[in-house]
């Protein structure tokens, strides 16, 4: 419940019926924590001393007590396309990234659940130098909550936790946040905007399934057989295709339609033969598919295909009776892929 290096509990990491039962214990009256669950999510407090309307006795015996995670901003940089990318300094000097997507007067979180990544995906920046430490509920709330309470937000609508790291792999902070996105006194989204990516970690899809979160679920296909999915994604040595394919049925049964992301790089999946096998585990899964071209990284060894070539494979898709999209990468002019950002930053000497 407490964030790394600090015995308070979060405020962040409790759903407000926690914060509820807390204060109840500490002899605050029911509407002290209800004031003080506004100010979080309503008004995007970051700590005790914002919120106004408690007096200033009790504010300093909170925050004695209790923390607000605060994530610092270390860097901002935004696109052309007004896609914006912030880079969050944690407690312990490690360093996160969240990126916000406007999109008229909405805008969709991209938010992260891990320093870094255990899975190395060789096509990845995020897991490039492994996996440093899981996020606490409150880091990953506070992403959203930065995001929400951004100047150039508009209203937040939706929120993808396809950040850096594998969120089935930090299962418990990663749904604790979402819950606080779902609930009506949290960020009050409905659970068809909050979508959870997923490397195609087994386990958790299975615990995910047996689970009542009422998310999109978006699975990382990128290659529809063993072969090629064992060399980009290393996991796929673990937990087989055969494997993936499964637990994504029992998720199915709940009434959330699951996408597949396809990845497409240069010879390497996108031939007919792969559109053609992709084709059948979107049928077996009954999932639509999104299509994005390879997004070069630094010292990347891969291509994007050509645009014609993205073409023809969605083309391929669609006669087979897929619903394929493609999907454009954006902000790519300010390193807006995962772990992009940070991998330039520690270059530049940030984290
Ligand atoms: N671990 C989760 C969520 C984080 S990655 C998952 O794998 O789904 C979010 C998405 O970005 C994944 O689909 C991932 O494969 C994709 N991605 C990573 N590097 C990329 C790159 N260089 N170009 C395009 N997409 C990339």
């Amino acid at each position: 419940m407490s964030t790394v290096g600090q015995d308070r509990p979060d405020l962040l990491a409790m759903l407000p019926e926690e914060v509820d039962a807390l204060f109840l214990d500490i002899g605050l009256p029911r509407y002290r924590s209800a004031q003080v669950v506004e100010w979080l999510y309503v008004h995007g407090a970051r700590s005790f001393d914002e919120m106004t309307n408690l007096p200033k006795s009790l504010r300093e015996t909170l925050s004695k007590d209790l923390t607000i995670t605060n994530l610092q901003t270390l860097k901002v940089a935004v696109s052309r396309d007004r896609t914006k990318k912030f880079l969050f300094g944690l407690t312990d000097g490690a360093a996160i990234e969240t990126v916000l997507l406007p999109e008229g007067e909405r805008s969709t979180a991209c938010i992260s659940t891990q320093v870094g990544c255990a899975f190395g995906c060789l096509f990845c920046a995020s897991g490039a130098g492994g996996l440093a430490r899981n996020l606490t509920a409150g880091e990953i709330v506070d992403q959203a909550r930065k995001a929400k309470f951004d100047a150039d937000a508009g209203r937040l609508t939706n929120i993808v936790v396809m950040g850096m790291g594998e969120p089935l792999a930090n299962y418990e902070a990663t749904t604790k946040a979402v819950r606080i996105f779902l609930h009506e006194r949290g960020l009050a989204l409905g659970g068809r905007r909050i979508t959870i990516s997923t490397a195609g970690f087994v386990p958790g899809i299975r615990r995910l399934a047996a689970d009542d979160l009422p998310v999109r679920v978006a699975l990382s296909l990128h290659a529809a057989d063993n072969r090629t999915r064992n060399k980009l994604m290393p996991i796929n040595r673990k937990y087989p295709l055969e494997q993936v394919i499964d637990s994504c049925t029992e998720l199915g049964r709940r009434r959330t339609p699951l996408t597949l992301e396809y990845m497409l790089i240069f010879e390497i999946n996108d031939s007919f033969d792969d559109a053609a096998r992709l084709a059948d585990i979107a049928h077996a899964l009954k999932a639509k598919v999104n299509l994005i071209p390879y997004n070069p990284v630094p010292g990347g060894r891969y291509r994007a295909p050509s645009e014609e070539r993205v073409l023809r494979f969605q083309a391929r898709l669609r006669e087979a009776g897929v619903l394929a999209f493609i999907r454009r990468s954006r902000g790519t002019d300010i390193d807006a892929a995962c772990g992009q950002l940070r991998q330039s930053a520690s270059r530049e000497g940030h984290g």
